[in-house]
């Protein structure tokens, strides 16, 4: 039979991963078979101790890899499984293979950190600790790497073929449509990666990408996402109460903290920023982007001009590359990050991790989160056991470096600058589909978002949906 594993992404919004072997049999022989996304589990304890563990079959016998995106949670595990002896291609689209380019050797640069700090401060149950993968080892990673590009069929095995077609979430974001032909019968499978908003700017105020997921898709099986299966977004512009919460913030003489995701999320913010500045809507306020990768970031964003909605277009023509600004300052030195630490004068710093897991921003909240002059913006979505949710959430402290660090600044959350489709969006694009397929499964979704979807898509287009079990098979053929 030919079946899809969820080796990730099920019950949880974290490490994606999604086999498709094209037949097996009882002697346990198997067919061509290929990963869909390759994501690292973040956030809670009990997912992250997954990150450790090996595949079901050995990693030289999976045959291809296919990411959607570069999220870390899509593509993050790459270096592992070539670690563990993968050597097939990895196929993305041109814009997702630069982003892993900078990613997946910083993530890898996070490991060994992490790893070296536990083993400085002795925490670790495991003597000594070790990164999942090193910095090395996730550029050695990036040879697998091969692109496609959007609407490019490519045939991985006589049985197996695919395309990418847009998914509007991030630069370079895809679905991946599966076709395959096995035993005289053809299927074809839809995997969504992460939906991004619909085509609407006044539903999705302030999107950089390609608007709107690809519409009119058929498929005899769906596996989708279902992050904001139980919410709906403000659609009203995040601009005005940014402006105030920033003059507010500034006038009582603290700085602003942004955690955001160094690719994509911060170029958004620093468009949006600027506008505020430049009408007079918010005072003009240095601004620190303070991620080692940051200049690689917003360079790999101008190159793509392909993937850019009429309002990004119409923002860098008026405004130009973000790293000319005046009073924007960029890929800072571990000395001036330490000095901004220590200044007194209110500023914005955007740095990453976006969840808080890891980076430089954990200095510029340890510094400043017990300050009340201080403001905390959160932009992006917080996954459960994450430091950025604990904070979010009105905890009283957070756990820094090891460290209880009490949390008194202002922190405010906007959801506008979702990169997520939410329900109303996710079934407004469902009824795009010209045809009910056989099955759907959500994936990457808490279990209560995921159900929530699951009965809404039920009710509303009556089509037969389940909730993905972590290492479930369904068979395909
Ligand atoms: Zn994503």
């Amino acid at each position: 039979m030919a079946y899809i594993q969820f080796l990730g992404a099920a019950g949880t919004v974290t490490g994606s991963k999604h086999l498709i072997n094209t037949s097996s049999d009882s002697s346990g022989r198997s067919g061509f078979q290929v990963l869909i996304d390759c994501g690292m589990f973040q956030g809670q304890k009990e997912w992250r101790e997954r990150n450790w563990q090996d595949t079901p079959m050995p990693a030289r016998e999976i045959d291809a890899v296919v990411l959607t995106h570069a999220h870390l949670d899509h593509c993050g595990w790459v270096p592992r499984l070539v670690k563990e002896g993968f050597r097939g291609p990895i196929y993305a689209t041109p814009p997702t293979i630069d982003l892993c380019g900078i990613l997946l050797p910083d993530s890898g640069h996070l490991q060994e950190e992490d790893a070296e700090f536990y083993n400085k401060q002795k925490k670790s149950k495991h003597t000594p600790a070790l990164p999942l993968y090193t910095l090395e080892e996730a550029q050695e990673s990036l040879q697998y790497l091969q692109a496609v590009e959007f609407d490019e069929v490519k045939q991985l095995s006589p049985e197996l073929s695919f395309r990418f077609v847009r998914a509007a979430h991030i630069l370079g974001s895809s679905m991946a449509e599966v076709t395959l032909k096995t035993d005289g019968q053809t299927r074809r499978l839809l995997f969504t990666g992460d939906i991004g908003r619909v085509r609407d700017r006044n539903v999705s105020p302030g999107k950089v990408v390609h608007s709107g997921p690809t519409e009119g898709e058929t498929a005899d099986i769906v596996v989708m996402e279902s992050t904001y299966g139980d919410r709906r977004h403000p659609t009203d512009d995040p601009g005005p109460q940014l402006a105030t919460v920033i003059r507010q913030t500034v006038q009582r003489g603290g700085s602003v903290i942004v955690p955001a995701f160094a690719v994509e999320r911060t170029q958004k913010f620093l468009f949006m920023l600027k506008e505020l500045m430049e009408s007079g809507q918010a005072p003009k306020t240095p601004v620190y982007c303070d991620s080692p990768m940051a200049i690689q970031a917003v360079e790999i964003f101008l190159k793509h001009t392909e993937e850019y909605s009429d309002e990004t277009k119409a923002l860098i023509a008026r405004y130009g590359s973000p790293l000319e600004w005046p009073g924007y300052n960029f890929a800072l030195s571990p000395a001036q990050s330490k000095q901004i630490n220590e200044s007194k004068v209110p500023s914005i710093i955007v740095s990453s991790s976006g969840m808080v897991t890891g980076g430089r921003i954990q200095h510029h909240l340890m510094q400043r989160l017990p300050d009340p002059k201080n403001t905390v913006i959160f932009i992006g979505f917080q996954a459960p056991g994450t430091r950025g949710f604990t904070i979010k959430s009105g905890a009283p402290e957070v756990k820094i470096f090891g460290e209880i660090v009490p949390i008194r600044a202002q922190v405010v959350a906007f959801e506008q600058f979702s990169d997520h489709a939410d329900t109303p969006e996710l079934l407004q694009w469902l009824h795009t589909f010209p045809k009910k397929p056989a099955a759907a499964y959500l994936v990457h979704g808490e279990p209560a978002a995921s159900s929530q979807l699951r009965d809404a898509m039920t009710k509303d287009l009556g089509w037969n949906v389940q909730v993905a079990q972590w290492m479930q098979k369904v068979q395909v053929i």
